[in-house]
């Protein structure tokens, strides 16, 4: 590129002065004038018209180089991406409370031994930089066997519903001793360090079920497959 020389003047000198003058002046127009648009243009629907962008933070818009023979085509002006204004998500669960007379999310309504295993475990996994949160840990009988009628419309049946979501005189939620927990980081790190809190994984299909099956520092039980509902 550096060999190439530049391109001999074929427009007479004034009538390109004339040109660019001319060009400057009508962009100069054009931008002040959208300026003014922008200015006394109160509406603020999304549809709003582009205008010619000023520089970032009101500054005046660069000036427009024109070169020797053509005029560069105007730069289409970027208008500004409105980013979807978020819409504050309205809080659809309402803490539901246990006869116990704590919320589902509260580790105190655990029995005594899963929580104060889960609050050792909470704290060693903070200093390993992973929070583990309380999605679910003790469970009123009305919540459950309402959790469960909605399995069996999900599942299909009350069989394959109690895979997941058993009767509430069998569920260790209703009874305080089943945490429920996430994130997915959560989860892996409870699943390999619970052991030495004595909190285990109980299930291959619930990875965020956990429950105190272990004596602290001793190996947990196999897990098994999925809950089964006894019959009785
Ligand atoms: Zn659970």
């Amino acid at each position: 590129m550096s060999n190439h020389l530049p391109p001999r003047h074929t427009v007479p000198v004034r009538a390109w002065l004339l040109s660019v003058t001319g060009l400057a002046v009508v962009a100069s127009l054009v931008m002040w004038h959208a300026q003014l648009v922008d200015l006394l243009d109160f509406d603020t629907s999304a549809d709003k018209r582009p205008v010619v962008a000023s520089g970032p933070g009101g500054s005046p818009p660069p000036v427009v180089e024109v070169s020797k023979s053509t005029p560069p085509p105007v730069k289409p002006s970027k208008t500004p991406t409105r980013k979807p204004t978020k819409t504050p998500s309205t809080p659809t669960k309402t803490p539901t409370r246990s006869s116990s007379g704590y919320s589902e999310e509260d580790i105190d309504g655990l029995s005594p031994k899963l929580r104060t295993r889960l609050r050792k475990a909470i704290t060693a996994a903070k200093a390993d930089g992973v929070r583990i949160s309380i999605t679910s840990a003790r469970r009123s009988a009305a919540k459950q066997r309402r959790l469960l009628r909605e399995a069996i419309v999900k599942y299909g049946s009350y069989q394959a519903a109690t895979r997941w979501v058993l009767p509430p005189e069998q569920s260790a939620h209703v009874q305080g001793t089943a945490v429920d927990i996430g994130p997915q980081a959560a989860m892996v790190w409870l699943n390999k360090n619970g052991w030495r809190y004595g909190v285990c994984r109980r299930y291959d299909n619930e990875p965020w079920h956990f429950e105190a099956l272990t004596t602290p520092g001793k190996r947990c039980p196999a897990r098994e497959p999925h809950a089964v509902a006894t019959a009785d």
